[in-house]
């Protein structure tokens, strides 16, 4: 077979210069077959287009069709010709043909609607589908438009560790990490094991955020961000949890509540407009298949403004709308219970019928490090809520006065031993300082319109499961 460049797929069908020679390597879609000639639709992963490839019967041998099923992977020589069909600009008359990969009858990605569940158990197969490649190419675009928002505004990319020894993050369960024999555990007279001869020395997890050392990284470049892996044991088996998941976490100096919700929904609609700007074709793919209301909630996400509501006016219309019979909860509403996901949805997608951003939350349903209000007994931490997915956003402007901070790590009985470095932030120097944790899925999953967040993530961790 003569030597052509490769064209991706993506590039072949902008092109008219009808005539030219071109190649084109993918896998193959479909196959139909007349009398004279076979339509295949070839895929290369750079679009959720197809090109059509038309082969004459006559120019190829019978047995190399015979090969060309559902799957194979081919490289194509052919004309660029202007196509006769409607829905394509362009198609490629095929001169000559290489099978590179066969693909037998057992190929499991081979019918059309299979289920989601199906799908997971054959991940590694998944992603050559319609609805993984137009996911997978989306989550990659958020990738670029968060890098792009931040760097764009002069915040600084800061790499947090992964391995940490701090164990008061408190966001979540942790992962051990430990070079250990655990046949062979060495333990004190009370039974504790003991990590002086462990790699570290000492008792190290995965991460669970990043934001701990994202403020050391804030006190002193400004604004930062983080985006990496954070790792969560929570047992939560929910189509909104994974164990393994990214988190995009800035941390900015000098900043207050007010700032602090107006970086929030900037970014998020700043992020969902790249989507709408540069994943049109593969959105509404989505659109058609998977959700029908996705593109009409991207864009009444860009072009409304986010409800701001304290905590306590939150629980007001909820006791309301119970008190009035207007709806029915399964868990208790009252001042000082942290909100279920069903209270969420209702406040944002029957109250509200916008993203809320909730602030001012009772200091005993959030972390330490949030910054105490005037009336001691709630702090400046938001939450942003979506509609279907609940909380995206986790934020809080952070107490920067270190008796305050102090007094409620004593009050909480947190384990600082370890916390030095973090307490010294307040000792040299404090400054207002304040951020949020995007999980990168939960974006995802509200940027696709898919249901489960385990379908938004290449590979997902979760309770039982940690295959491929
Ligand atoms: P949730 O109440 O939904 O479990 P959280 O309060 O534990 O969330 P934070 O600790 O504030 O969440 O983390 C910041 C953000 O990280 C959340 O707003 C959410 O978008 C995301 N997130 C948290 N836990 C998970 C998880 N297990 N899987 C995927 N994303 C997560
Ligand atoms: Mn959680």
């Amino acid at each position: 077979m003569e030597k052509i460049r490769r064209t991706k797929i993506v590039d072949v069908l902008k092109r008219e210069d009808y005539g030219t020679i071109v190649n084109v390597k993918g896998w193959v879609r479909s196959k139909r077959s007349s009398k004279s000639v076979n339509f295949i639709a070839l895929n290369d992963g750079s679009i959720i287009k197809n090109v059509q490839i038309v082969a004459d019967v006559e120019k190829f041998d019978e047995e190399m069709f015979k090969l060309i099923t559902t799957g194979a992977c081919l490289s194509v020589n052919g004309i660029l010709v202007k196509s006769p069909g409607e829905g394509q600009a362009s198609e490629i008359q095929a001169t000559e043909i290489e099978v590179l990969g066969t693909c037998p009858s057992d190929y499991p990605m081979q019918k059309k609607g299979q289920s989601f569940e199906f799908m997971r158990q054959h991940a590694h197969l998944r992603l050559r589908t319609n609805t993984f490649g137009a996911v997978f190419r989306i989550r990659h675009n958020m990738a670029i438009a968060i890098h792009k928002f931040f760097h764009d505004r002069g915040f600084f990319y800061f790499h947090s560790p992964i391995i940490t020894a701090s164990d008061c993050e408190g966001a979540g369960q942790m992962f051990q990490v430990t070079t250990k024999n655990l046949y062979d555990l060495k333990k004190d007279e009370n039974g504790s094991i003991i990590y002086d001869d462990d790699f570290f020395g000492k008792s190290t997890s995965l991460t669970v955020s990043g934001q701990l050392e994202g403020e050391l990284g804030a006190t002193a470049l400004g604004q930062i961000y983080t985006f990496g892996p954070t790792f969560r044991a929570e047992n939560s088996n929910t189509p909104r949890h994974l164990a393994e998941f990214w988190m995009i976490e800035p941390e900015v100096a000098f900043i207050d509540l007010q700032d602090l919700m107006d970086l929030e929904e900037e970014f998020i609609k700043y992020c969902v407009q790249w989507a709408l700007d540069n994943c049109k074709d593969d959105l509404e793919f989505l659109n058609k298949m998977i959700d029908k209301t996705l593109l009409e909630r991207l864009n009444s996400v860009v072009s409304t403004d986010f409800v701001r509501l304290p905590y306590t006016e939150g629980i007001k219309i909820l006791e309301e709308a119970i008190a009035s019979g207007k709806k029915k909860f399964e868990f208790p509403v009252y001042w000082g219970c942290d909100l279920a996901s069903e209270h969420e949805r209702y406040l944002v997608e029957e109250h509200f019928k916008k993203p809320v951003i909730m602030t001012d939350y009772p200091k005993e349903i959030k972390a330490f490090y949030m910054k105490i209000n005037e009336d001691g007994k709630t702090v400046q931490g938001t939450d942003v809520l979506f509609p279907q997915i609940g909380e995206i956003i986790g934020g809080s402007v952070r107490e920067e006065n270190y008796d305050k901070l102090m007094g409620e790590i004593e009050e909480r009985q947190i384990p600082m031993k370890d916390m030095w470095w973090y307490l010294d932030t307040r000792k040299f120097g404090t400054c207002p300082h304040g951020g949020f944790g995007l999980g990168f899925e939960r974006l995802i999953l509200f940027v696709t319109g898919m249901q489960n967040i385990r379908d938004v993530i290449p590979f997902p961790r979760t309770p039982k499961t940690a295959d491929f």
